[in-house]
């Protein structure tokens, strides 16, 4: 296609040139031949006319012999064939003539000038002091005159020629040139320069190609969109340069362990897409995903220290789960998020729950920001009861969030996607806000309000100064460090624990108490726990469910209770829905419950209640 349209140029180049060259070879022969014959003809007539005033004392005396010896001068004019002299009354009187040229005639020429078959005629009459004696006529060649513009015609020719192939040559360069541009603009548009591979355009073209295959054959193929995780701590703490070499390096395990057959593509930043051609079935789909993220798994070393990386895969079935390129490439999308959510390193298959699932979970999203905006989050208190005496001896705030269209959202539902959009930042500075404005209030109403537990996500504690936010926002409201406990997860703490030994002091230093979440579900132990500054270990409520049958679950709540005690930590049991629950907690010496049976999580108003009640 492309070399038939640069034919077409090239005729079309010569096309235009050549018609150009063609009227400027007309003009420039009618010109150069009037020229030339003009020249001709005037240096003719000068011959002539000096001829004439030679001859004309042998004309006034009829003298033939003088006559023709001046008629013979022009012998030495290599074009004159022919001259001759003609008496007053037109008859001749001289006549010389080059051998084998044609008799002028016995009569003298009527016309001054006449053309005739190659030859010109040229006729003057000769005077003596005004009076006409006779005339004089010359017969010339025109064989000069042609040659001549045979010859300037050549060399028209012959410079046209060669200035058209020093054109050639010089422009050829240039069309190589414009040819290698064209050529890399066209890489540029189907290959990604980084990794050399299929870029995005070219990728929905394979997907395109593949789709209308499958609706003639009836056969399939898999889609898979494939993200790398943990890029971007690549691309920001090793710089973009290393972060090139590692895409490089993905790009050619990923290409390595396809079929030739297959289509693989850089699609995005850190995002690669896959066609296994003619893979219709789920499972070998499924096996080569594993394979991928098996090749990937291998520590890259593009600068010498090894680099790890891992991708998350999401497959869709093509046809089955999409008609165009465009919904096969986003179902594909939203299988390789729902593998993200599934703790990164895994391949998932598009379906219509997942799809749904993340929808669900990226409109939270979105409509998380608004709701921060228009104070659609509030909070609730759950109570913490002493076994023996039922006394209220601590609160836990939860977050609750009244959406607009949906009702009532649950924690569960909405921190996950607040901790990973970072939008728990906001909802943790609101929600301390309230619980302290919240003391603050019910205390004014001369109400005695225990210490009030807020949680604190991993995100919080790691982005945020929390120590320095939770100081402030007492200070804001009057209040002591005493009067709020943080809620940390055991396996949060569990993950890099020198830096969160710092954040710890720093909230111990500022006298806010520490209590342990989810205790049990963790692998801390006794020596780690002993070095923290914590208070509380909170039963993770699995343990408690499980109370009083299960044998192992009162021996894991007797081992908590008992190692927690030896170091002076104090212990709450989550969850507590039955009596059974409770007596069993309160022989095995737990300080505090907490659950359905005691208190349901309730609104300001009905905490004001309770403690009116209990006070
Ligand atoms: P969590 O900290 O373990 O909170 C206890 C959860 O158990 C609460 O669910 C509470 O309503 C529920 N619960 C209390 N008693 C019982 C019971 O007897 N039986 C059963 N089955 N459940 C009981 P909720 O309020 O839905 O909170 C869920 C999780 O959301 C919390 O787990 C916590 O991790 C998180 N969360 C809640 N509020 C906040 C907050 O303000 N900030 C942060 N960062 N996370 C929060
Ligand atoms: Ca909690
Ligand atoms: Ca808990």
């Amino acid at each position: 296609m492309e070399t038939a349209r640069g034919r077409k140029y090239v005729l079309l180049n010569i096309l235009s040139v050549g018609s150009a060259f063609l009227i400027a070879f007309v003009f420039l022969a009618i010109e150069h031949w009037y020229a030339e014959k003009d020249g001709f003809i005037h240096d003719l007539t000068i011959q002539a006319s000096m001829v004439g005033a030679n001859a004309s004392a042998a004309l006034a005396f009829g003298d033939e012999r003088a006559a023709l010896e001046i008629v013979s001068t022009v012998a030495r004019s290599p074009a004159v064939f022919e001259s001759a002299l003609y008496r007053q009354d037109g008859k001749l009187l001289a006549t010389f003539r080059r051998q084998g040229a044609p008799m002028l005639g016995a009569e003298a020429p009527v016309h001054a000038t006449n053309f005739t078959g190659g030859h010109v005629v040229i006729a003057q009459p000769v005077a003596v002091e005004g009076q006409v004696v006779g005339t004089i006529a010359l017969r010339a060649t025109l064989d000069g005159l042609y040659r001549s513009q045979v010859v300037f015609l050549g060399s028209l020719l012959a410079i046209a020629a060669i200035a058209a192939l020093v054109g050639h040559f010089a422009s050829r360069r240039l069309r190589q040139r414009m040819a290698e541009a064209e050529r890399q603009l066209e890489r540029m548009a189907l290959y990604d320069n980084v990794t050399g591979l299929a870029n995005r355009h070219a990728f929905e073209l394979a997907l395109d190609q593949t789709i209308r295959r499958h609706e003639r054959d009836g056969t399939g193929s898999a889609l898979l969109f494939i993200d790398v995780d943990g890029f971007k701590k690549v691309n920001d703490m090793l710089g973009h340069h290393v972060g090139d070499r590692v895409l490089q390096g993905i790009g050619v395990r990923l290409h390595d362990a396809l079929r030739a057959a297959d289509v693989v593509a850089r699609i995005g930043g850190d995002e690669f897409g896959a066609i296994l051609v003619d893979t219709a079935s789920p499972d070998d789909a499924a096996r080569v995903a594993a394979n991928l993220i098996a090749a990937a798994a291998k520590p890259f070393s593009p600068d010498g220290t090894p680099v790890f990386i891992g991708l998350s895969i999401g497959i869709a079935m093509i046809p089955q789960d999409g008609r165009t390129a465009d919904e096969l490439m986003h179902h594909a999308d939203l299988a390789m998020y729902h593998a993200k959510q599934m703790g990164k390193g895994n391949h998932q298959f598009f379906s219509d729950e997942i799809g749904d699932l993340v929808r669900r979970r990226l409109d939270i999203e979105t409509d998380l920001r608004i709701a921060i905006e228009h104070n659609e989050l509030y909070v609730v208190y759950q109570p913490q009861v002493v076994p023996a005496s039922g006394e209220i001896a601590g609160l836990e705030a939860l977050v609750r969030w009244r959406h607009a269209g949906r009702g009532v959202i649950s924690p569960g539902e909405f921190i996950p996607v607040a901790e990973e959009s970072g939008l728990i930042l906001d909802v943790g500075r609101i929600v301390l806000g309230q619980v302290c404005r919240d003391i603050a209030e019910l205390r004014s109403q001369g109400l005695r309000v225990p210490t009030v537990a807020v949680n604190v996500s991993a995100r919080q504690f790691m982005q945020g100064d929390i120590a320095a936010e939770t100081a402030a926002a007492l200070r804001h409201n009057g209040l002591q460090a005493v009067d709020v406990e943080v809620e940390l997860t055991e396996s949060m703490l569990m993950e890099r624990l020198e830096d969160r030994r710092t954040a710890l002091a720093g909230l111990a230093d500022s006298g806010i108490r520490i209590a342990i979440d989810d205790f049990g579900t963790g692998y801390s132990s006794l020596n780690y726990l002993k070095r923290l500054p914590v208070d509380k270990l909170k039963i993770d409520m699995s343990f408690i469910h499980d109370l009083p049958d299960n044998a192992e679950s009162v021996a894991i709540v007797v081992g908590i209770v008992g190692m927690a005690h030896a170091i002076g930590l104090r212990v709450v049991a989550e969850g507590v829905e039955t009596q059974a629950q409770r007596d069993c907690l309160t022989s095995c010496g737990c300080d505090l419950l907490q659950g359905f049976l005691v208190g349901r999580p309730m609104e300001k108003a009905a905490l004001v209640e309770l403690l009116r009640s209990t006070a």
